[in-house]
């Protein structure tokens, strides 16, 4: 599932190439897509649009029109969007939604599962700072994300840690993978209640989590399963997991086999030996 390293490599991607350019047609061939929007409506506020930039919100890719409208896309689980030069030379599996740009490039919404979605944030929204609040947090690799901001987000949180960086209202972007690999770094056990870090642990996860999404967005994103960029390209993140995905294999610091259970309802990859694992109280 693409998290924050993900949606940012193809953010940048589509920022090197459509701001500037308008969408000349919209098709949506699965209305799943843009529900419970109308995809009539959905087309006619996007089409004829001329592309402002090209943003993210944790792992919402924003596409600002020129209208003042957002075209927000959340890929879920399989979401790909694809942008090539031409028109898709052969017909695309799971082809969703297709978007023809006015200098004869376009961009598909392919989607294998169907949890993926677009829809449109009206420039006309009352609050819409307060709509993207309420949906996520602070941007782990933003100067504002600090260890002393991190600090007071876990302060009396009694859920597991791993519970607390999954919710996208308090730190934006992180999924399992990413998360798995942060705490791993940090040597702190995915169980432990979060406000019961001390400060040194803090300091470490805030690290971690910022040189792990960092790293990802380096090698553009982690293609373990069907995410590919929006060149059609597989990142290599996947190749510099540690933990996660290698249940029963060593620990790569003191080859101790890691270890897989569940928590926060997530398939959930540690060492038993790095990250002590809290007292039963
Ligand atoms: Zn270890």
């Amino acid at each position: 599932m693409p998290e924050l390293p993900e949606v940012e490599t193809i953010r940048r991607q589509l920022a090197e190439r459509i701001p500037g350019r308008s969408f000349a047609a919209v098709q949506v061939h699965d209305p799943m897509l843009v529900s419970p929007e109308d995809p009539g409506i959905f087309v006619a506020q996007v089409a004829g649009q001329r592309v402002r930039s090209v943003d993210r919100r944790g792992k919402y890719l924003l596409v600002e029109l020129e209208s003042g409208d957002t075209l927000a896309v959340h890929l879920r689980m399989t979401g790909r969007l694809h942008w090539r030069p031409g028109a898709p030379d052969e017909e695309e599996r799971f082809l969703r939604a297709r978007f023809d740009l006015d200098d004869g490039s376009t961009l598909t919404f392919g989607d294998m599962r169907r949890f993926g979605r677009a829809w449109i944030v009206p420039a006309a929204l009352p609050d819409r700072e307060g709509y993207w609040t309420a949906r996520v947090g602070i941007e782990p690799l933003s100067p504002r994300f600090t260890a002393r901001v991190l600090a007071e987000l876990l302060e009396g949180r009694r859920g597991p840690i791993k519970a607390v960086l999954l919710n996208q209202a308090l730190v934006a972007g992180l999924g399992n993978m990413y998360v798995d690999e942060a705490l791993f770094q940090a040597r702190i056990h995915p169980e432990r209640p979060a406000g019961t870090l001390d400060p040194d642990e803090i300091r470490r996860l805030h690290r971690a989590i910022r040189d792990r999404l960092a790293a990802a967005v380096e090698a553009g994103g982690a293609s373990i399963d069907s995410y590919r960029d929006s060149l059609g390209e597989k990142g290599s993140m996947q190749d510099l997991l540690r933990v996660h995905l290698h249940a029963g294999e060593p620990c790569p610091r003191c080859r101790t086999t890691i270890r897989k259970t569940r928590v926060a309802q997530r398939g959930t990859y540690w060492c038993p030996s790095c990250q002590e694992p809290p007292p039963p109280w």
